[in-house]
């Protein structure tokens, strides 16, 4: 266990110089003071859980103080924003204050968000609000606990620093950390502004530290470029299977490492809708739910155009050519899982398209239904779950089907098939609901349910008595909460 001032550090991406980012300060919040932290990302930097309660640490992630070793950074990229090319964005509220290695050799990028104005800040304030870095807490680290790849959380910081957005609340930051904050927006702003020299310098840094194997390969870059597509199939179909919406897929959100990356307006289903958009902002709903799968390719096309200096065009487009299959293949696999199968058939895409579709019309919840339905056996469970669909005879239909695919699947007890389907099926997600009343408390001062709320989701998969309050439905008011992109 190291105490706060026992970080090591080795700023990796700010040794690249000032054509990649800028040296810019924290600005420090009005009484800073911690909201929540997470302890499973403080092990990831060796810290003992209790070194968060200490005034230090609402200090250091409040802006206040920093260490001798960092270097606090905005970076400079640009990227597609809703599908229009904006030539420059960057850090505009967010500084890397450097990189940290664990005493497992894991290089850790802090990352604080709401610190202040950068060159990068455009119209913005440079700040974040509560309501948003709870937001982004609660959903990095609820994503991980589910085994969906995503930036993690360290802490909440809170503050009585006024911040304007429709009204006036409160500024907070958020200490976000990921193995690299680079973006798929980094590679076009140094193609777009014809700057190949130091795009080569930024490939090469990506290549040797976050993709070292490919670096035996013939072709390095379009191995790595492969292994991008492939990653990111596999995420969008973790998104897909349990149900996470993004947002904002803008090129600039999506992350070199393919880990989810950038929280705004996102939102875990609670009703299964195909065409459901969270962003209130998303008025084409660019970004809605079903569209994140050819989105995914979208991006992935835009980061190969900038990848056209180091990889031919045509092997750029077999290497995307692979990410469809593949993120059907991932999909259809995780989706077998969840229905409790172990063997594979023609048939299951059908299987599970039919499902989807009764569900989308009877606004069946997406989680508690795969949940149940690992309760019983398969006959038992369907029997109960009937009820919660409106074409009684469309899902009686489905049920036969899925009670003979069971059957043919194998022979094994209830107790092995609740055992496998539970560890796959979350009883709870980070519904909006259940983070809007953190929320609420945590602007009047109350900050137990934000970190209650935490634990919950920190084991999504174990039923934890005395908390059935948050494996329910949302109640009426909280199935039209508005999200917008303001934070
Ligand atoms: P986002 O929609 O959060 O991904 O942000 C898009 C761009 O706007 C990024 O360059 C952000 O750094 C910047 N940005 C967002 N909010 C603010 C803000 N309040 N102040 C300054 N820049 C911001
Ligand atoms: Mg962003």
């Amino acid at each position: 266990m190291k105490a706060l001032d026992e970080l090591t550090f080795d700023n990796r991406f700010a040794r690249l110089g000032d054509a990649f980012s800028t040296h810019v300060l924290p600005e420090p919040l009005d009484a800073p003071r911690l909201v929540v932290a997470s302890d499973a990302a403080m092990a990831l930097l060796d810290l003992d859980p209790a070194v968060a309660e200490t005034p230090v640490f609402a200090e250091l992630f409040g802006g206040h103080k920093l260490w001798a070793e960092a270097e606090p950074r905005a970076m400079v990229y640009s990227g597609h924003q809703f599908g229009g090319y904006t030539p420059q964005l960057g850090d505009g509220r967010g500084l890397l204050l450097g990189e940290v290695y664990n005493e497992a050799g894991e290089h850790w990028d802090l990352h604080l968000k709401g610190a202040g104005m950068t060159p990068y800040s455009r119209m913005g304030d440079g700040r974040a609000v509560l309501r948003s870095s709870i937001r982004e807490f609660l959903a990095s680290e609820a994503l991980h606990a589910l085994g969906i790849p995503s930036s993690r959380a360290l802490c909440v910081i809170g503050s009585d620093t006024p911040v304007w957005r429709e009204k006036q609340e409160r500024g907070a930051m958020v200490l976000r950390m990921a193995p690299s904050h680079i973006r798929f927006g980094h590679f076009e702003y140094f193609y777009y502004t014809k700057k190949p020299e130091q795009q080569a310098i930024l490939a090469e840094h990506v290549l040797n530290l976050h993709y070292p194997e490919c670096r035996e390969q013939p072709e390095p870059y379009l191995a790595m470029f492969r292994e991008i597509v492939e990653r990111n199939a596999e995420l969008i179909a973790k998104w897909q299977a349990y149900g996470f919406c993004h947002g904002v897929m803008n090129t600039d959100n999506m992350s070199i490492l393919c880990i989810t990356f950038d929280f705004g307006p996102f939102a875990f289903l609670d009703d299964f809708d195909a065409h459901f958009i969270c962003n209130h902002s998303d008025h084409e709903g660019r970004y809605s739910f079903s569209n994140q799968v050819p989105i995914g390719q979208w991006n992935l096309s835009a980061l190969a155009q900038a990848l056209t200096p180091f990889i031919s065009v045509d092997a750029l487009k077999e290497a995307l050519g692979l990410y469809l299959p593949l993120y059907q293949a991932n999909y259809l696999d995780l989706m077998r899982r969840r229905l409790g199968l172990t063997t594979a058939e023609d048939d299951d895409q059908k299987l599970v398209e039919q499902l989807l579709k009764l569900m989308q019309n009877s606004g069946v919840d997406y989680t508690l239904f795969f949940r149940r339905l690992g309760d019983e056996s398969a006959a038992l469970a369907v029997t109960k779950l009937r009820d919660d669909f409106v074409d009684m005879a469309g899902f009686d239909a489905w049920a036969e089907l899925y009670k003979a695919r069971v059957e043919r699947d194998g022979d094994y007890s209830q107790e092995h098939r609740r055992e496998r389907m539970h560890a796959v099926n979350p009883l709870y997600i980070l519904r909006n609901y259940l983070a809007q009343n953190a929320i609420t408390a945590a602007e009047s001062g109350d900050y137990s349910e934000v970190r209650r709320l935490h634990e919950v989701l920190s084991k999504p998969f174990e039923e934890q008595p005395g908390m059935e309050q948050y494996a329910q439905r949302p109640p009426d008011w909280g199935k039209h909460l508005e999200i917008s992109c303001s934070s």
